[in-house]
């Protein structure tokens, strides 16, 4: 028998305009200026899919945007309902994005990436999220666009060659493991721990727990933060953590996926781990100086999570704009009614003032700013601007945004984690009232 869709019984919302068929990544996409011309361009519409005609956008992003859509159309928003419905890895799209090269898109070209920046980067991921695969889409591969950074920065030329090839080739996967459950926030206070058992012994022995740790069902590798010198023996709480590049060993490692609220695609678990031996050729940079490595890809880490999710805001939006045009209650398109008009309206400037924020982050972040206020702030802008859309759509769709059929509801499940992780909006606000306000810390 037929089945019977919500949107049949409907008329038909319109479908996203089909891009052409897809192209490879050119070996290296060379940075430019903004035209000039460009600059008085005309804003996309909210209704459009994926459009390129963003006007503060270089040619570089702009070449990013439209590469990535040509990828992203053919995985529709029914193939992520499906992948969060059945809680399934997005495999056909991580293996698309890998083969036409993008997985490497911030790492050196020597090992295979292609060296852009973290401005072409948040195109990238703001344009899968955007494309309706939200957050089970992005954070597939979040991890490989920015997460081996540290690797990249500090690891040797032997470390290097062995990590970095099979994760841009999508032959690799890798989980980062910070987060602990005694701990939180507090991340100088985590309590897993690395020892060697001598002192010349060739391995570390690694015991402790983890959790929320994404993706960690699937992975081959972990990008893992432990203690190795205990915190009442340091001078510093920075000091004395250290940095893991490893196999994930399940012979040793516990592994146990959370039940959450959304992005059911790619897992989040709690891992527990004790005699888990590491060898010492996968330790990251030098013994105690872990946090520090951490630190390196702090803003570029917010600034990317910012941009997934704007995706987000801006693919519920598009939804929402083009159902409330089609949707007639009382004789006209309930879009007319300045009761859903404004607020979307509001919706829109909220997104792109966010939007302005990540991309000025992002410049500073490529130019070799290490401040955070601009990254820790447009995180936070991204993501409350994103939620209140997320929430404006299944408002405006009535009860149709409480089907899974109409997406926005997957969407607003996803909105919440962009306001959560890396690090919290109350973080955020504690960051900007000392270092920018310069008032007293209160922790
Ligand atoms: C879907 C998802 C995926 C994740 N993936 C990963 C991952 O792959 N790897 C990883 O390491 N982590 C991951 N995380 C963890 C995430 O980074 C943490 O949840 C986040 O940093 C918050 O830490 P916590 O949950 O321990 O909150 P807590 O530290 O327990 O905080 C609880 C509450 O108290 C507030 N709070 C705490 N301290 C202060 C203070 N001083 N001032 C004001 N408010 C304060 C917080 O803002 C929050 O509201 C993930 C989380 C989620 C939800």
């Amino acid at each position: 028998m037929q089945k019977t869709t919500l949107s049949a019984a409907l008329r038909c919302i319109r479908q996203p305009h089909r891009l052409q068929s897809r192209q490879p990544l050119r070996a290296r996409i060379p940075h430019h200026t903004i035209q000039p011309s460009l600059c008085r361009a005309v804003h996309a519409r909210a209704t459009d899919f994926l459009p390129t005609n963003i006007p503060d956008w270089t040619e570089s992003q702009r070449e990013v945007r439209e590469a990535v859509a040509k990828i992203c159309v053919n995985y529709p928003d029914e193939y992520w309902l499906e992948r969060d419905n059945d809680k399934s890895w997005p495999e056909a799209f991580t293996k698309d994005l890998a083969e036409n090269g993008w997985l490497g898109i911030c790492l050196p070209s020597v090992y295979g990436g292609s060296e852009l920046g973290i401005s072409e980067a948040a195109v990238m991921l703001q344009t899968i999220a955007e494309s309706g695969a939200g957050q089970g889409g992005a954070s597939a591969v979040h991890m490989n666009i920015f997460g081996l950074e540290p690797v990249a920065k500090f690891g040797t030329d032997e470390q290097k060659k062995r990590w970095l090839p099979p994760l841009i080739a999508g032959k690799e996967r890798a989980c980062f493991g910070v987060t602990e459950p005694n701990t939180g926030l507090d991340t100088l206070k985590l309590q897993s721990m690395a020892a060697k058992p001598t002192p010349d012994a060739n391995h570390y022995v690694l015991k402790g727990n983890k959790v929320f740790i994404s993706t960690a069902k699937v992975a081959e590798k972990i990008l893992i933060l432990v203690r190795t010198t205990p915190l009442d023996k340091v001078q510093k709480p920075t000091q004395g953590l250290s940095l893991f590049y490893t196999d994930l060993d399940r012979r040793i490692v516990d592994v146990t996926e959370i039940p959450k609220m959304g992005r059911a695609a790619v897992d989040t678990n709690v891992l527990n781990f004790d005699g888990w031996k590491v060898p010492v050729e996968d330790r990251v940079g030098e013994e105690g100086e872990g946090f520090r490595m951490i630190m390196h890809g702090m803003n570029a880490e917010r600034i990317l999570i910012g941009a997934e999710a704007l995706g987000i805001g801006y693919a519920a939006l598009r939804r929402t704009c083009n159902y409330v045009n089609d949707r007639v209650v009382f004789g006209k398109p309930v879009g007319s009614y300045q009761g859903l008009q404004h607020p979307l309206a509001e919706c829109w400037m909220q997104l792109e003032a966010a939007r302005l924020m990540i991309y000025l982050a992002a410049r500073m972040y490529d130019q070799g700013s290490t401040d955070g206020a601009y990254a820790n702030a447009a995180k936070y802008l991204a993501a409350e601007a994103t939620a209140k859309t997320c929430e404006r759509a299944i408002l405006s769709h009535g009860g149709m945004g409480y089907a899974k059929e109409y997406h926005v509801e997957r969407y607003q499940r996803e909105s919440w984690i962009a306001r959560i992780a890396p690090v919290s909006g109350e973080m955020i606000k504690n960051y900007i009232g000392q270092r920018v306000l310069g008032l007293p810390k209160s922790y």
